[in-house]
């Protein structure tokens, strides 16, 4: 039901405005309405805080679909969800319940990345400090997706020296005083889902609104990874079978020396390939979230195995289906270049590749 629902409005909504979201370079807010509408914002939000409670494997779903026709709308919705998910997981109920009803419609980021803390999180700066019933928040963050345009943000803070144990983690509402909205970065892909910085100057936050505990904040990250990787991964799927779809459509129509390309057997190769990888990412995305939804103790590493080996897919894909087209591959009269530029983030964030191969690496040794 909800899939063939997101499928139609895929087709008919989101997929004309997709190349326009890449040029306009700016956030989606139509689309966001309709993800309102739709009830798509709340669907990792359980039930007893007015969300629909879905599980992971049909989260993936729906980001497959969207992503197929639109990586940037499928991306601002898996990081609004990635912004809420340290509330769902590490949150007690007070917090839970002050924040996740609003967020059903409401709209979340996720910052933790600093200047100096990136692949190495533990290196966090961003310094709070308790006076009286606040915290004191002072630091900066950056590459903060969806940070220009949330209504909350789940911020990872020190709270002491140590360094794993000394990261908390709280939700920090837009309008707190104290707290402001920085650089818009420009991105090669994409470009609909800016990355911001983010300034906490004397920002007071109410201490009701930490995570969990003190000192919560890096098993919160790790946790909260764990259960985003994979749909960062689909979203690698969802753009490559649009690539491959693409590909094919492009192959059987385009000739030369007498006939379509389609007919040679070097694009032929390129395409079965290109099914191959697509198909063998898309399974094991789906087995890392349906562990999760299993309660699976082997979640951290099918996550990271999927998102390490989707989003090198997503890449490897998209540039052999601009291949396909050829010189017109590279312009952007076909979405093949979009598609390629937009793919190459996603072996960046939530763990670089290098890092989804040292937790791989980690489980399989401990
Ligand atoms: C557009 C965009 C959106 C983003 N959105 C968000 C967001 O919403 N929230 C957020 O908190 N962050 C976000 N990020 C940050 C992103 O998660 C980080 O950029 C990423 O984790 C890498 O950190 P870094 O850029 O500091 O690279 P570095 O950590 O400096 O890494 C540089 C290179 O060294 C390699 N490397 C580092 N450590 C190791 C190691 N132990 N072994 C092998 N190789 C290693 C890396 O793989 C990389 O190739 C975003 C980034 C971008 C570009």
């Amino acid at each position: 039901m909800i899939l063939a629902a997101v499928r139609d409005m895929a087709k008919d909504k989101i997929a004309p405005r997709s190349a326009e979201i890449d040029t306009e370079n700016e956030y989606p807010w139509d689309i966001i309405e309709l993800y309102r509408e739709s009830q798509l914002l709340s669907m990792i939000i359980p039930e007893e805080y007015g969300g629909v409670g879905t599980g992971e494997l049909t989260c993936c779903l729906v980001i497959e679909e969207l992503a197929k026709v639109c990586a940037n709308s499928a991306h601002a919705l898996a990081d609004h969800w990635l912004g809420l998910e340290p509330i769902i997981l590490g949150g007690h109920e007070e917090v839970k319940q002050k924040f996740l009803p609003q967020l059903t419609t409401k709209l979340a980021a996720f910052a933790l990345t600093e200047t100096e803390a990136g692949s190495d999180i533990s290196g966090i700066q961003t310094k709070a400090v308790m006076e009286g019933d606040n915290y004191i928040i002072n630091g900066q963050k950056i590459f903060c997706t969806n940070g220009g345009t949330a209504d909350f943000i789940s911020v990872f803070i020190r709270t002491s020296a140590d360094r794993n144990r000394g990261m908390s983690v709280c939700v920090v509402p837009k309008e707190t005083p104290g707290f402001s909205v920085g650089k818009k970065e420009e991105q090669l892909g994409m470009r609909g889902t800016p990355a911001y910085e983010l300034v906490f100057e004397d920002c007071q936050v109410p201490k009701e609104n930490l995570i969990g505990q003190e000192g919560d904040g890096f098993k919160i990250a790790l946790g909260v990874f764990d259960r985003s990787r994979p749909f960062d991964a689909i979203l690698a799927v969802g753009i490559s079978e649009g690539a491959l779809q693409y590909a094919i459509d492009y192959a059987k129509e385009r000739r030369q020396f007498g006939r379509p390309i389609a007919e040679f057997q070097g694009i032929q190769f390129m395409l079965a390939d290109m099914a191959i990888q697509t198909e063998a990412a898309r399974l094991l995305v789906y087995q890392a979230a349906a562990l999760i939804d299993q309660g699976s103790s082997f979640i951290s590493q099918f996550s990271s195995m999927a998102n390490c080996f989707a989003t090198d897919t997503g890449v490897k894909v998209t540039n052999d289906a601009m291949q396909i087209l050829g010189g017109y591959g590279y312009i952007k009269d076909h979405p093949l270049e979009q598609k390629m530029r937009d793919a190459r983030l996603l072996q960046i964030v939530e763990g670089t590749n290098q890092i989804q191969r040292v937790v791989v690496a980690r489980s399989l040794l401990r």
